[in-house]
């Protein structure tokens, strides 16, 4: 397989053609961004944190029947993908209420979902990614409805294996952000699952371990994403020395 053009230079993530029209090679870089990119900073190693992240959980998914556009790890920073067609939009699990849902309903951080809430927003930052539903996504042409449905029925299935996954490792998925795509007309998980899309807290002391840490100015960013990958069990030496001779 090889590398081809950037197609893509995203606030994250840099996407490569390959030789495979079906495939693409995603390329995680040390960029970090928040607030629709207008705050932006390298942290070392995220890149390399947050592809063996993504791979480990997409592997999970995989195994517990999700379909997930994730094929291999390629290097420290880079893995090989199905190439998807993406829908525009962001689908948001939530299990304790915390970030914009305090902000838009005026409800306490911390408090728990139960059921938990499923929220789409469109992938647009010069609009802010905007809260948009199911007709707008039908009437706008950003997705046909069934797919839709299916994109929100795979992510409360997502709940079910990560939700377990992390409380085992003393941890609580708080929230959430998936994006989905098509691949031979199947809706398919696609881009990253890391602690930048995601809401992590320490079961005992609620300690935010994910990207807020950055948001907020909390420090030891990187030292979190790699402490909750250790809790999860994932060797990033390892896994990376295993790459090398692969
Ligand atoms: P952003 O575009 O929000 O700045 P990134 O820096 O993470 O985000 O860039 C990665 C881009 O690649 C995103 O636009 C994402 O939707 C897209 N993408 C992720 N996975 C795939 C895939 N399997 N096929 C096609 N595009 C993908
Ligand atoms: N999220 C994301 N990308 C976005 C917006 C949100 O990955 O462009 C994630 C965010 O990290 C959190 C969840 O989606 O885990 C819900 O985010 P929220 O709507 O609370 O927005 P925020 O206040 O974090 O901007």
């Amino acid at each position: 397989m090889n590398k081809l053009d950037k197609l893509y230079a995203g606030k994250a993530k840099s996407v490569f053609a390959t030789d495979d029209d079906r495939y693409l090679v995603l390329e995680f870089r040390d960029d970090t961004s928040a607030f629709d990119g207008k705050k932006v900073e390298k942290l070392a190693r995220k890149g390399m944190i947050n592809n063996i992240f993504n791979a480990f959980i997409m592997q999970k998914l995989e195994r517990a029947g999700i379909s997930t556009h994730f094929e291999r790890l390629l290097s420290a920073h880079e893995s090989l993908v199905k190439k998807l067609d993406m829908m525009p939009v962001e689908c948001v699990v939530r299990n304790i209420a915390a970030g914009s849902i305090c902000r838009r309903l005026g409800v306490p951080e911390g408090i728990d979902l139960n059921p938990p809430t499923f929220e789409l927003f469109l992938k647009n930052d010069e609009l802010g990614d905007p809260m948009i539903n199911e007709s707008h996504i039908a009437s706008f042409g950003w997705g046909e409805p069934g797919h839709i449905a299916r994109a929100r029925e795979l992510s409360f299935a997502v709940n079910e294996v990560l939700k377990p996954l992390f409380l085992d490792a003393g941890i609580l998925l708080v929230d959430y952000k998936l994006e989905f795509g098509l691949f031979d007309g199947e809706v398919v998980l696609g881009d990253e699952f890391s602690p930048d899309g995601c809401r992590l807290w320490d079961q005992e002391t609620r300690e935010k371990l994910d990207k807020d840490r950055f948001r907020k100015e909390l420090g030891n960013v990187i030292e979190s994403y790699e402490l909750v990958g250790r809790r999860l069990g994932i060797d990033f030496e390892s896994t990376v020395a295993a790459i090398a001779v692969s």
